[in-house]
């Protein structure tokens, strides 16, 4: 027997017309690539998103169709996410810090047939355009002024002249709730990049998942600057989840540098920030030097790539700004875990509860997760024991966009995550690494990440990485690469020692060395394909 309550498709467009309708006057505040902050509300979000929804239609737009962007956060950015899938067309996100290469790859894959871009992506745009036959049209995202005097770009026009011909006079239309609405490609850290094909069921169950009070907790008290990218796995959901919510939000543009984003955060008032540990990292480092604190920010959600314990310390006792681990994947629309206390947990001595929160945590109501052996077996929950970490869930990827992957889940329906983890007997996960980066040493594993967490903690140290290279006795053995703080010096042999006692013996990294930089993926990640490549022919004993 059915139950008898109302079927109402959950739909994208249901979120932006709540916003409009019961925040109205809540603001979305962005700072613009092309100069100056434009500001307005919810309400008149809706309006434009609506105006947006008729220009696609008139364009041609259909149920299905791709519509792609290469943006920064947005007001305009946040209109498309609502415009496009509000009509049953597909936005998809594309990564501009992607090599050229990778872009054409996406675009061409998706058949992108609009395709809107910042002022900042025009010389880009104009080295992809003959390349990408699928798209038929070019949107500049800003006024006519700022189109170029000449262009070779088909359709070229401005996003707000297409807006100025169109009402807000629309309904949003309803369709299944299973109709894609947006699509992301993985950055491709370890392949070649593959689509996830979100719907906007799985978009509307993940905004209310990252809304609860124990997972990135989203109010209508909070101000969110999410500083993670629009175009990685949707701005982690917070672009939906403040509307939903009614939460005032900051959008930065392409001001990601610590000093923008300061300003930016107290001219707001945010309270609630999102971003990779290395902007985390940038910004604690920036308010060191100015001997600056936050008058308005009490909590960061961290996540993309293992956050350093060292870091959520400095955090909490010099800003007083607490940071939420959180770990996810673009498969996983992104939220799987966070890491908060439970009430058993409260009680417990003070570096106990920092080393649980330092875990990657507990999942959240809509994903389960288990960690499995090589034959497949599940492992205990013992927080030792470590394996395959595999997950599912209504927003968990069940096959990649155009691109069958056989083995990418189990026989029984779990997706491979590709990470390596323990979970303890409350429930906390933590990563120990990627299945692809873990060093495997003479038969055992050792934790990259452990090891990095470890070398951040030494005060010389602004970032590191460990990765493993060839070694004649043990097949492979880790090296330790550092980026030293300004003005800082460390010899060889004190960076070694650093780790004499903190870990098992074999863990110790056999060589250390030293570089002015590490190189990051577009989200901030550490690229240890590159690295490993900048290393290639390294060995040790
Ligand atoms: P890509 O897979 O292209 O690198 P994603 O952003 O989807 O892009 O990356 C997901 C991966 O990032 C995870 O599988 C995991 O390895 C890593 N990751 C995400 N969050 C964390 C975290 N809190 N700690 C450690 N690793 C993390």
């Amino acid at each position: 027997m059915l139950g008898l309550m109302m079927a109402q498709p959950l739909r994208v467009a249901t979120i932006i017309e709540h916003a409009a309708k019961w925040h109205a006057d809540t603001e979305i505040v962005s700072r613009l690539p092309e100069g100056g902050i434009h500001r307005y509300t919810y309400a008149a979000a809706n309006r434009r998103s609506q105006q947006l929804a008729q220009a696609l239609l008139k364009l041609g737009i259909e149920n299905g169709d791709r519509v792609g962007t290469l943006a920064w956060n947005t007001h305009r950015h946040f209109e498309l996410y609502f415009g496009v899938a509000g009509i049953g067309a597909v936005c998809h996100t594309i990564n501009p810090r992607l090599f050229p290469e990778q872009l054409v790859y996406i675009i061409n894959h998706a058949e992108d047939r609009l395709l809107f871009f910042d002022l900042t992506f025009l010389p880009l745009v104009e080295r992809l355009a003959p390349v990408c036959p699928t798209v038929e049209k070019w949107v500049l995202l800003a006024g006519p002024e700022h189109l170029p005097v000449q262009s070779a770009l088909p359709g070229l026009c401005s996003y707000e002249d297409l807006l100025a011909a169109e009402t807000a006079d629309y309904e949003w239309p309803s369709f299944d709730e299973n109709t894609a609405c947006s699509l992301c490609y993985t950055s491709g850290t370890t392949d070649q990049p593959k689509g996830v094909l979100y719907s906007h069921r799985s978009t509307v169950l993940h905004a209310l998942g990252i809304s609860l009070p124990d997972s990135l907790g989203c109010s209508a008290l909070d101000v969110i600057i999410p500083v993670v990218p629009m175009f990685h796995v949707n701005a982690w959901g917070l672009p939906y989840a403040a509307p939903l919510n009614g939460a005032k939000l900051v959008l930065p543009g392409a001001g990601m540098d610590s000093a923008s984003l300061f300003e930016l955060m107290e001219t707001e008032g945010v309270t609630f920030s999102a971003g990779v540990p290395t902007i985390c990292l940038a910004l604690l480092q920036f308010m060191r030097e100015g001997q600056r604190q936050f008058s308005t920010l009490r909590r960061t959600v961290v996540g993309g790539s293992s956050c350093p314990p060292a870091l959520m310390k400095a955090f909490v006792e010099e800003l007083n700004v607490t940071i939420t681990h959180a770990w996810g994947m673009t498969e996983i629309s992104p939220l799987g875990t966070a890491s908060r206390l439970k009430a058993n947990q409260l009680a417990l001595p003070a570096e106990q509860k920092a080393a649980t929160l330092a875990k990657q945590g507990r999942v959240v109501f809509g994903v389960d997760m288990k960690i499995v052996g090589d034959d497949g077996q599940e492992l205990p929950h013992n927080g030792v024991a470590f394996g395959d970490l595999l997950v599912r869930g209504p927003w968990v990827v069940r096959e990649y966009f155009r691109t069958p992957t056989p083995g990418e889940l189990t026989a029984d329906g779990w997706f491979r995550t590709g990470d390596v983890a323990t979970i303890d007997a409350e429930g906390f996960m933590q990563i120990t690494d990627r299945s692809k980066d873990v060093i495997k040493s003479g038969g055992e594993w050792i934790s990259s990440i452990d090891l990095e967490n470890l070398a951040v903690a030494h005060p010389a140290v602004a970032e590191a990485a460990v990765i493993g290279v060839p070694s004649g006795r043990w097949s492979e053995r880790p090296l330790l690469v550092v980026v030293l703080r300004p003005g800082m010096d460390v010899s060889r042999e004190e960076m070694l020692g650093f780790f004499r006692g903190k870990v098992a013996k074999f863990w110790e990294p056999d060589a250390v060395e030293f570089v002015d930089a590490l190189p990051h993926t577009a989200t901030g990640k550490i690229l240890k394909t590159q690295l490993r490549k900048d290393f290639a022919g390294y060995s040790v004993a």
